[in-house]
């Protein structure tokens, strides 16, 4: 595989340049799948679209810097689509269809939610395409039926796509076109090796199409192997992505840091959803414990809160994200990993009580909310626990978020570093860092790349 400095499209400029006016039908798409578009009041491709669907329709492979929210399941799904589309169908008879696209993705929900658009962006198309969502946790052999007969385009999580192989339902040496959704969280999740084994099953000759929101040296190098020649397309210079929507328009997501003794954050969470009158809230917490536990405590206060995570049936998730999307649920309370792939249009307000392990984690959990140019606001709640960690998610972004102390909430405990001074040298909360509270720094930094907490079961 070839790797060049490659063309790096910065897609600001297009926003601010003549690209602005671009519009669907520039792209040569076919009326079928404008149809769609506009039924699904899609008007304007948003920057990652207008980058990636003339780049994918002339077959180049492409690099993508992007988030989910930005508008890259259409990035990817519109092109493919049409080149599905434009292939001849099978004759009568000669089954099964060979899976031509292939998309893989880290978790369930979003192979659902990916699905969903792909299918949804179909619907008029003259020749039918196959869609297969395939995930697991749930049984396996609905997916098996569903295989029958083959399928044109494939959504897996990559364990549940090994199985269905290694059980004959489907065969890869036909993809001509691999899409990595959330790479970066493929990785993490510990996807390696799984992806390692389906790159073995693909023909070496194809199209790879590579989206991640984050770069770290693991993803550079995954891109360094798998990518010829690639379009990189950005959709944001580092750092500034959670200010700017994806449809440009600035400053989407609001994001504030909120200094608070950490026993006291759940009655801080009640005191700004009743002040700040939020309407829909998705909170972060580090474990289904807590989940469970935020979510009761806020239940008994008189909120309408649910928990989410791995640990609760499929159907019971379902119910909870069907019930988050129509607003009878106000609040969820969700672990990172189930909250995965959650699009709800217009969420207003991310919290991260528990704060994320990592830099990527971040950037994925406040890419929940202003989602495809919608503005939101990303709030994380600092303790002095947390306090090291936190800076070290601000130094990967390059960026330093005011804090803020709520009256009636004001932390007690001593954070590590002050505000004003950011070298510790004796702060806003009158205390140098003590040789433990340095330990405890280093130990933040090194965890901060860590793997996150991957869920039994999931
Ligand atoms: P994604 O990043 O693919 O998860 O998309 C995030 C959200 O943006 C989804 O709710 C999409 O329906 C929406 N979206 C994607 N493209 C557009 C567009 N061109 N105009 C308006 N909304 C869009």
């Amino acid at each position: 595989m070839h790797f060049r400095a490659a063309f790096v499209l910065p897609i600001r400029f297009c926003h601010r340049g003549s690209l602005i006016l671009m519009s669907f039908s520039t792209f040569g798409l076919c009326p079928e799948l404008l149809r769609a578009l506009r039924e699904k009041g899609y008007v304007k491709p948003t920057a990652i679209q207008q980058a990636a669907i003339p780049a994918v329709l002339q077959g180049r492979d492409v690099l993508g810097a992007a988030q989910t929210g930005s508008g890259k399941t259409a990035a990817f799904g519109l092109p493919l689509l049409q080149q599905l589309a434009s292939t001849p169908a099978l004759p009568p008879g000669r089954t099964p269809r060979p899976v031509q696209a292939l998309v893989l993705v880290p978790t369930r929900e979003l192979a659902a939610q990916v699905g969903e658009t792909v299918v949804n962006l179909a619907r008029y198309l003259p020749r039918r395409i196959k869609v297969a969502v395939l995930f697991g946790g749930v049984s396996i052999n609905p997916q098996m039926l569903a295989l029958r007969g083959g399928a044109d385009l494939v959504v897996a999580t990559p364990g549940r796509l090994i199985d269905l192989v290694a059980q004959n339902a489907l065969k890869l040496a036909h993809v001509q076109t691999l899409v990595l959704d959330e790479a970066d969280r493929l990785l993490d999740m510990g996807f390696g090796d799984e992806l390692a084994q389906i790159l073995g099953l693909l023909p070496a000759r194809r199209q790879n199409l590579f989206f991640s929101a984050t770069f770290p040296p693991a993803i550079e190098g995954l891109a360094h192997r798998l990518l010829h020649d690639p379009l990189r397309i950005r959709a944001e210079p580092p750092g500034d992505e959670a200010q700017t929507g994806a449809a440009g328009k600035a400053p989407a997501i609001a994001q504030r840091a909120i200094e608070v003794d950490a026993p006291r954050r759940t009655q801080l969470l009640r005191h700004l959803i009743q002040t700040e009158k939020w309407t829909r809230v998705l909170v972060f917490v580090a474990t289904k414990h807590a989940a469970e536990t935020v979510a009761d405590k806020l239940r008994k206060a008189g909120l309408e809160a649910e928990p989410f995570h791995g640990e609760l049936s499929q159907g019971k998730r379902q119910q909870v994200l069907m019930d988050f999307k129509a607003s009878t649920v106000k609040i969820v309370v969700a672990t990172d990993v189930a909250a995965r792939g959650i699009d709800i249009a217009l969420l207003p307000v991310v919290v991260n009580y528990d704060l994320p392990r990592s830099a990527v984690d971040y950037i994925h959990r406040i890419g929940r909310t202003g989602r495809a140019g919608g503005s939101g606001m990303a709030i994380s709640f600092v303790s002095a626990g947390t306090d090291a960690h936190f800076r070290v998610i601000e130094k990967r972004q390059s960026y330093v978020i005011l804090r803020e102390q709520i009256p009636g909430f004001e932390a007690v405990e001593a954070m590590t570093l002050s505000v004003t001074d950011p070298q510790g040298t004796g702060g806003i909360k009158g205390k140098r860092p003590s040789k433990k509270d340095k330990l405890r720094a280093e130990d933040e930094a090194k965890r901060v790349d860590q793997p996150s907490d991957i869920e039994p079961g999931l």
